[in-house]
């Protein structure tokens, strides 16, 4: 789990802005092709929405409105002034139903002309199925707004935040508060994963395998089939073989693999304990090189799926390192963000519950 949240930073901003803007551009898209005009309207609705309907009847609820002096400070608006006055406690029926009211139109708006080319429509529902998977993985499970039907932050640590003020700063709650505490610190780092985390990671991966995989397969069936044997090959030959074998969640697995990029995988490798060599790092790249590049020539024609390709990796690499490289134990991987010292504290832990086993 992750610690609560008291601030974001521009960092958080950043991701979260340029993802929720995916799905308003392939909306805006398909609209454009028809008449930018409704292209005009279709912004004002957003705005509309974000800046008033949402403002006013969900965000003055919201604790990170309420402690905002002047403008609002939050993941996803910033600079905004708060024009209307905060509103502790939960949200009546009517400011509810005002919000279901106002997103819809925001929502239902592009379908009109999404409809009339599937590619778009798919990607339009993949981008907002994605945005909201991700914000209630890594984001509502240490969010303070509390009233908020998405959140997911525990009652007990509810109450305990309520009860103990922490808000007046006599806690760290991001970063640095992980590390103030031994048992935050190694319930920070993740030791195992689940299967919905593999579901989740592979429709991030499907993402850019299937704009690759559309683009090839409309062109040429042969070199579809040859682009899937390449990627099943990188993923489980050589990746398995030179970068997975030295992983912790590969060397404690059982007979399958079970992590967040694989699960019930066969193990063809034995386990090497050790962090990978130059030697396994540079094929493991070539590899990743190769299957990243090998399906450009048939992007380059269609520029659509090649700017879903590009945007999908850099998601893909931005959510990673984000929310996963700096709480992963795979120490020997050149993206791994785990603190020196936390490192440290779980390599001793690590070796001490390895010695009361033996
Ligand atoms: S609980 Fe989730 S959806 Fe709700 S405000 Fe917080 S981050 Fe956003
Ligand atoms: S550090 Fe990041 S990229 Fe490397 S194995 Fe862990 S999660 Fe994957």
């Amino acid at each position: 789990m992750f610690p609560l949240k008291a601030d974001h930073s521009i960092r958080d901003r950043l991701y979260w802005n340029f993802f929720n803007m995916i799905p308003f551009l392939i909306g805006s898209i398909a609209i454009a092709r028809d008449s930018l005009k409704w292209v005009a309207v279709y912004i004002g609705i957003a705005l509309f929405f974000f800046l008033v309907i949402e403002f006013r009847f969900a965000c003055t609820h919201c604790l990170y409105y309420i402690r905002s002096k002047g403008c609002v400070k939050c993941m996803m608006l910033s600079g905004v002034p708060k024009i209307f006055k905060a509103r502790p406690g939960p949200h009546s029926s009517f400011e509810k139903a005002m919000t279901i009211l106002g997103a819809l139109p925001m929502f239902l708006f592009p379908v009109y002309w999404l409809v009339r080319d599937p590619l778009l429509l798919g990607a339009y529902g993949v981008s907002w199925v994605l945005f909201f998977l991700t914000a209630r993985r890594y984001e509502c499970v240490r969010c303070l707004n509390f009233e908020c039907p998405m959140n997911r932050v525990p009652s007990d640590v509810k109450k305990e935040f309520e009860n103990e003020d922490r808000l007046s700063g006599n806690f760290e709650f991001s970063g640095k508060g992980i590390r103030k505490s031994c048992s935050y610190l190694c319930v920070s780092l993740r030791t195992k994963h689940e299967f919905k985390d593999f579901l989740y990671w592979n429709f991030v991966t499907l993402t850019i395998l299937f704009s690759a995989g559309i683009a090839i397969g409309i062109s040429s069936t042969g070199w579809l089939l040859a682009y899937i044997f390449i990627v099943f090959f990188h993923f489980d030959i050589l990746e398995q073989r030179f970068f997975c074998t030295h992983c912790p969640y590969f060397v404690r697995g059982e007979k399958s693999l079970r992590c967040m990029m694989n699960w019930g995988w066969p193990r063809h490798f034995r386990p090497r304990p050790h962090p990978p060599g130059k030697f396994d790092l540079v094929i493991t790249t070539m590899g990743f090189i190769v299957v990243l590049l090998f399906p450009l020539p048939w992007l380059l024609k269609m520029p659509f799926l090649l700017g879903a390709y590009c945007i999908s990796i850099l998601l893909f690499l931005l959510t990673i390192r984000r929310y996963e490289c700096s709480r992963c134990i795979y120490f020997g991987c050149p993206f791994n963000r785990v603190p020196v010292d936390v490192r440290k504290e779980f390599e001793k832990r690590n070796e001490f519950e390895m010695g009361k086993r033996v």
